[in-house]
């Protein structure tokens, strides 16, 4: 939908002022395909949450998305009770929904900061590698 809409943009060359008006529109719109990204699709990534197997996109989207959506909230409840229940590795022990699930979800919040921080950061190193090798090239030119 965002890259139809930029498709669109660039065949017209529109003014600036109705570009930033696009660009506003283009963030509601984002904002609305991970409100309303299906609850089929976000119950379908549970596994891959409790596997810890989400790239940064899709749990930045899974986590905004259980913020504001009950069901999935209800849906992932199930399914951790289910997890930890028929998980052996939790034999024995006891499980606590209201204090274990938040406690994981807000793990998995900090973690997603933390990766997205990492990943910015390995990303300035990578500018930097490339200005550092330019001047190198510069330097030899000279
Ligand atoms: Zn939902």
């Amino acid at each position: 939908m965002v890259k139809y809409i930029a498709h669109i943009r660039q065949k017209q060359g529109l003014s600036p002022a109705a570009d930033s008006q696009i660009n506003t529109r283009i963030r509601t719109v984002s904002a609305l395909e991970d409100l309303y990204m299906t609850c089929k699709e976000i119950s379908g990534m549970i596994p891959a949450f409790f596997d810890d197997t989400l790239d940064n996109e899709s749990l930045r989207v899974f986590l905004n998305h259980l913020d504001r959506c009950k069901t999935c909230r209800e849906e992932l409840e199930i399914q951790y009770l289910v997890i930890r229940v028929f998980n052996h590795m939790d034999a024995g022990g006891e499980v606590n929904l209201s204090r274990d699930l938040p406690a994981y979800i807000e793990q998995e919040r900090r973690l997603l900061l933390k990766r997205e921080r990492l990943a910015a950061a390995a990303g300035m190193m990578e500018i930097a590698a490339v200005i550092t090798f330019v001047i190198t090239c510069i330097i030899f030119m000279m």
